[in-house]
């Protein structure tokens, strides 16, 4: 069975890829991000100059991956992929950054999730590309300075908030993606469509990106669960009604609410009278982790209108208690 999963997991990592735009003109949205980065790109052309580091943020699945993918190919210039969980100890920053080619570009998923001594690390080799190895122990460990060739670190965090200010402050550019308008996601929806060779009309493209919860990732996922569907049932055209039968059977819900989201929103409204609650009480109540609850659901619950955030914690908003089919009592907090 495992087998199964892996070989399915495997299909699936490799349609992703197949999926990802190549170059910042077949990137869709994110009109702003992608005028600012295309102009720090063509400076460091012009200049002759490896770019300035950049820092992207954003919820999963927006294309933070993606993007610096395309920064690298834009440059010209060879990609080293690695995150901050991977990187536990100084000593493995110390490796990927000394193996680095002039003009490469580092991309670091999960930067903020760096230990503080890689952390501090790499402070230096943005700042003077250079590093200290520490060798030895204690009262004996002498630091020998190495330079680095000149690079271009890529870091993506799922929120910049959660970086330390002497980390955000070395980065040239900040670029913030924000969730996709469902147009966004029907042209992300019908580039794939065409690269996986499916038909579907437009009722079906604006159904399947209305429950995207704005992220390309998820309408791409959709977009296969639909054309599995269609496949087993042998629906030729894929229309609204395919979609929709398709996507229920998945629990992704009208509004693109998955089961995280609604399990957050139902907590909120069964166990706390719709709030406020703090958030960590919230995340136990879900059995997930905070971080996961603050950077995976709740942004698109916010957007949405269907959590607010007060000092007091996290409460539901009326159309919330709408949305799950719960009557709102006069005592919750509106
Ligand atoms: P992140 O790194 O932010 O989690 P990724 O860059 O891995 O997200 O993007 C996830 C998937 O969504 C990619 O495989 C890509 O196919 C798709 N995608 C992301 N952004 C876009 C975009 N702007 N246009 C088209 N497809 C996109």
């Amino acid at each position: 069975e495992s087998l199964v999963s892996a070989a399915g997991e495997a299909e699936e990592r490799a349609i992703e890829s197949a999926l990802r735009p190549k170059n910042l003109s077949d990137f869709v949205g994110q009109a702003r991000v992608r005028q600012q980065l295309s102009l720090v790109l063509e400076a460091s052309r012009i200049r002759e100059r490896t770019a300035d580091h950049v820092l992207l943020s954003g919820p999963p699945g927006l294309g933070k991956t993606t993007l610096a993918m395309i920064i690298a190919a834009e440059m010209n210039a060879p990609l080293r992929i690695s995150s901050g969980p991977a990187i536990q100890h100084a000593g493995d920053l110390a490796a990927i950054l000394s193996s680095l080619t002039e003009g490469e570009i580092l991309f670091l998923d999960e930067i903020h999730r760096m230990s503080r001594p890689a952390e501090e690390m790499l402070y230096m080799a943005m700042e003077d590309f250079r590093v200290d190895i520490i060798v030895g122990k204690g009262a004996g460990a002498t630091a020998i300075p190495l330079d680095l060739p000149p690079f271009t670190l890529v870091g993506a965090t799922t929120r910049a908030g959660l970086l330390p200010g002497p980390l955000r402050d070395r980065f040239g550019f900040t670029g913030h993606l924000e969730f996709y308008s469902t147009q966004e996601l029907e042209l992300v929806l019908r580039r794939s469509a065409m690269l996986l060779d499916l038909k579907i009309n437009s009722a079906g493209f604006a159904e399947i990106a209305g429950r995207s919860r704005g992220t390309p990732r998820i309408a791409n996922r959709l977009l296969r669960r639909v054309r599995d569907w269609a496949l087993v049932h042998g629906v030729e055209e894929i229309d609204a009604r395919t979609a929709a039968a398709a996507l229920d059977m998945y629990e992704v819900d009208a509004r693109g609410l998955d089961r995280l989201d609604r399990s957050v929103l139902s907590a909120l409204i069964t166990k706390f009278g719709g709030g406020p609650v703090g958030l960590s009480t919230l995340a136990i109540a879900v059995g997930e982790e905070t971080e996961t609850v603050e950077t995976v659901a709740e942004p698109y619950l916010v957007r949405e209108g269907l959590l607010g955030r007060t000092p007091r914690g996290r409460v539901a908003t009326a159309a919330a208690w709408a949305h799950l089919g719960i009557e709102m009592p006069e005592s919750a907090v509106r």
